[in-house]
């Protein structure tokens, strides 16, 4: 695929998330439609879609129906499984990119990417065996935390060790194998960073943003980060250079620890949208979701250009989304709500943005006064 699609071509995203469903709205506004492939009927992205393929991920029927119903396919979450990779690459250009989803879904290989990109990451050690275990204790210290490879989000798959005893039920409760230990990281603020890579080469990158999280789960995002102007610099670089090196063709969110010193880690990264890029639909010219599309459809990537400062909260359980009413009265906020059939804790049910005059949260005090509630 060299040319850019033409308005009408037919966008595939393989997943019905909440992610999938932003993509797909920033699409149509681009005049492409969206073919949305999931295993589950009435999930966000479905409601949204041109078309719809209800089916498995390991369904080579019908992974091969979408492919040829589609001009382009991309992701809306990185644990694509690996067959349905094997079955859609050869058919129908897949973005973005299969070396991508393949480290994004691996801790292992992730942090190997960072060393070889030169980014800075914290002690860590592979766990393969309970023995590997001890011996990564005893090189790391305590605390620490001990994560599986695959399949962990949200905090779901990981426990932090603060004692020998911790180590025998960590390692049972946690699968599957192998696993990492890495070093307890005392930071001081978690920053995240994205980047747009198109068909091209050609990189952009949104300000850096500062998260903070409630029960492992993001609560809120402040966008930009209220960091030395160095600290956000570098953030954005890291982004950049990773986005370069992997060669991918979409998005890369990276989120990274802050220390005290003012030193970035690189923690983990996602290749596709990310929850922490949600300010941007609403505070950017350009937001992530229309990002991703222009890169999957070979358009060219405007600067992201932020127009204000933005606070964004996310809207997590069935107490947090029944304020949708106020949220959607107040002035200054933009509310996003995703269509999902049930309210369950822990969920990801909607956010809602407070804009705020470019420039204005540096001397706002503590940005989480200003999150819509
Ligand atoms: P992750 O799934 O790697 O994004 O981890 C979820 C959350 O756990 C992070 O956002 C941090 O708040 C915390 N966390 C993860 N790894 C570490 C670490 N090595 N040191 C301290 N906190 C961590």
């Amino acid at each position: 695929m060299t040319s850019p699609l033409a308005p009408g071509s037919t966008i595939g995203i393989l997943g019905g998330g909440q992610l999938g469903r932003m993509s797909a709205l920033a699409a149509a506004r681009l005049g492409y439609r969206c073919h949305v492939y999931a295993p589950e009927a009435d999930s966000p992205g479905m409601q949204v879609a041109a078309a719809r393929s209800v089916a498995g991920y390991e369904d080579a029927a019908a992974l091969s129906a979408f492919a040829a119903a589609v001009d382009v396919v991309t992701f809306e979450f990185e644990n694509v499984p690996a067959a349905t990779l094997d079955i859609l690459a050869p058919l129908v250009p897949c973005r973005p990119g299969v070396e991508a989803l393949r480290i994004g879904q691996d801790r292992l290989l992730e942090k190997r990417f960072f060393d070889s990109a030169g980014l800075p990451v914290g002690p860590w050690r592979e766990v393969a065996s309970r023995a590997d275990l001890e011996a990564a204790v005893a090189a790391l210290g305590l605390p620490a935390v001990l994560k599986t490879t695959r399949l962990g989000y949200d905090g779901r798959g990981q426990a932090v060790l603060r004692a020998p005893e911790d180590l025998d039920p960590a390692w049972e409760r946690l699968a599957p194998r192998p696993l990492i230990l890495e070093a307890f990281i005392p930071f001081e603020r978690e920053i995240s960073a994205i980047a747009a890579r198109g068909a091209d080469g050609a990189v952009v990158t949104f300000d850096a943003t500062e998260n903070r999280h409630h029960h492992h789960i993001l609560d809120l995002s402040i966008a930009p980060a209220q960091v030395p102007a160095e600290v956000a610099s570098a953030a954005r670089a890291h982004v950049a250079r990773l986005a370069d090196g992997l060669g991918l063709v979409g998005l890369l969110a990276l989120e990274m620890f802050l220390l005290p010193d003012g030193r970035l880690l690189a923690n983990e990264m996602a290749p596709r949208p990310h929850n922490s890029g949600h300010w941007t639909m609403d505070a950017c010219l350009c937001g992530q979701f229309e990002m991703h599309v222009r890169a999957v459809a070979g358009l060219p990537l405007p600067d992201p250009a932020r127009h204000h400062d933005a606070v964004m909260k996310n809207l997590v359980g069935p107490e947090s989304y029944a304020r949708w009413p106020d949220l959607a009265a107040q002035p200054g906020v933009a509310l996003h709500l995703y269509g999902k059939s049930e309210a369950r804790d822990g969920r990801k049910l909607g956010h809602a943005t407070r804009l705020l005059a470019k420039g204005s949260l540096a001397s706002a005090g503590d940005p989480a006064a200003l999150a819509p509630v």
